[in-house]
C-alpha cells in the first residue's frame, strides 16, 4: 500500500511578528522601491502555496522586504534560499531569519539589484534538467515592485526564449505578483479587454495561471491597486518560434492601435512608401483577415503574422530595422520601386 507523503515543514524558533521588526529596525516604507509589506500571514501562505511543492528545492525571492514571505518559504523546507533585496536596511531583518533556520536551509543574502542580477549563479548545478523534462526544482518567487514588475518579466521571457539564466537548468516556474490590472492582462484570452502585447508575449513562452488577488488593504502601506498572482510555467515548445526581439516588434506595433484593424498596427512595421502593399502581404502569407482587430487575434496567429514578417526581412533585409518612430532618414525611406513588391500571393 503506497504512504502517503507528509511534507516536512520547518519550525522556526518564536521571532518578532513582522509588524514589530518594521518598527524594531524602523523600516519606513519607501514609496521610490515601491515598499508595500504583506501583513496577512494567511495570504503569505497562499503565495507560497502556490508554487506548488518548494520542499528540497532551490527558491529564489525577490524583494523579500522585511521577509514576511521568505518565512513562509523557509517553512517549506526548501534546501537553498536566495534572496535579492535592492535597500540594504532590510538586512538584519533577514539576517535574523537566516540565523533562525541556519542548519536547515542554505540561505545567500544578496543586496542587489534584481534587473542587475544574474541568479543562475545562485543556483546549484545539480538542479539542471532537460527543457522537455518537467520544471527543476527551482522557483522564483517574490511579491514584486511595482515600479520593476513589467520591466522583469519582459526581461525574464526573453531569456526563456534564450534558455539564459534561472532556465539555463529547465523550465523554471514563477509565482509572482503584479498590480491586478497588469496580472490580468497578462492572462487575457482572446476578446478579452486587457488582450495587450503583454498577453501575447507571456502566453506565447508560458501557461500563465491567474491564481487569485490580494486586496491593497492587506499591505502595509495600502497601495492605490489591488494584486493579482500568477504562476509561470515556460512551455516547452514556445508558440512562435522566433526571436524574442522580432516577435516583440510584430506584436508592438499590431497592438499599436488597438481599436483599428489590425494591419493599420502592423502597416507601421514598413516604410511609409510601401506599407499598406507589404502589410497585405504579410497578412495574405500568415491568411489573416485584415481587418480583424488585435484582441480578436489567436497566439497561434499571432505566431503567423511573425513568421510572414519574418519571410519579408528575410526577402527584403532593408526594411528589418525600419523603425516607424524614428526620424525620417535615408534608411527610413524607401523607393516602392527599388524593392519591387510582390502583393498577389
Ligand atoms: N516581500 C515583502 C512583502 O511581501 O512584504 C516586500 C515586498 S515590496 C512590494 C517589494 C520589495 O522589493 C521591497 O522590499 C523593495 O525594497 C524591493 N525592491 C524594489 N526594487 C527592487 C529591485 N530592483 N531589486 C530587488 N529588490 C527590489
Amino acid at each position: 500500500m503506497a504512504v502517503a507523503k507528509t511534507a516536512l515543514q520547518i519550525r522556526l524558533p518564536p521571532l518578532p511578528s513582522i509588524k514589530d521588526v518594521i518598527k524594531l529596525y524602523k523600516l519606513r516604507a519607501l514609496r521610490e522601491l515601491s515598499q508595500n509589506f504583506l501583513m496577512e500571514p494567511r495570504l503569505i501562505d497562499k503565495i507560497v502555496r502556490a508554487s506548488g511543492n518548494i520542499q528540497n528545492h532551490t527558491v529564489c525571492e525577490v524583494g523579500p522586504g522585511p521577509g514576511g514571505i521568505t518565512r513562509s518559504i523557509i517553512r517549506q523546507a526548501p534546501k537553498k534560499l536566495v534572496l535579492i533585496e535592492k535597500d540594504p536596511r532590510f538586512l538584519p531583518s533577514l539576517e535574523l531569519l537566516a540565523d533562525a533556520c541556519r542548519d536547515k536551509v542554505d540561505v545567500d543574502i544578496i543586496t542587489g539589484d534584481i534587473l542587475k542580477t544574474d541568479l543562475s549563479q545562485f543556483i546549484p548545478s545539480d538542479a539542471k534538467v532537460h527543457w522537455l523534462d518537467p520544471p527543476p526544482p527551482v522557483h522564483l518567487i517574490g511579491n514584486l515592485p511595482f515600479s520593476v514588475s513589467t520591466i522583469l518579466i519582459i526581461r525574464w521571457l526573453e531569456m526563456i526564449s534564450k534558455h539564459e539564466g534561472p532556465w539555463l537548468f529547465g523550465r523554471t516556474r514563477m509565482t509572482l505578483t503584479f498590480q491586478k490590472e497588469v496580472a490580468e492582462r497578462m492572462a487575457a484570452r482572446i476578446l478579452d479587454k486587457q488582450r495587450c502585447r503583454l498577453s501575447v508575449m507571456c502566453q506565447s513562452w508560458c501557461t500563465v495561471k491567474y491564481n487569485f488577488d490580494i486586496p491593497g488593504t492587506a499591505f502595509l502601506p495600502k497601495p492605490e491597486v489591488d494584486v493579482g498572482v500568477v504562476t509561470l510555467t515556460p512551455l516547452k515548445h514556445p508558440i512562435i518560434k522566433l526571436p524574442f526581439k522580432l516577435a516583440e516588434k510584430v506584436v508592438r506595433q499590431i497592438f499599436s492601435m488597438r481599436q483599428k484593424y489590425s494591419i493599420r498596427g502592423a502597416q507601421t512595421l514598413f516604410p511609409e512608401e510601401v506599407r499598406e502593399e507589404v502589410a497585405l502581404k504579410m497578412y495574405n502569407i500568415a491568411d489573416i483577415d485584415p481587418v480583424t482587430r488585435p484582441f480578436q487575434i489567436t497566439n497561434m496567429e499571432f505566431a503567423r503574422l511573425c513568421e510572414a514578417y519574418n519571410d519579408i526581412i528575410k526577402q527584403h533585409p532593408e526594411f528589418e530595422h525600419y523603425d516607424y518612430r524614428a526620424p525620417k532618414n535615408k534608411n527610413n525611406l524607401i523607393n516602392a520601386e527599388e524593392v519591387n513588391i510582390e502583393c498577389n500571393m
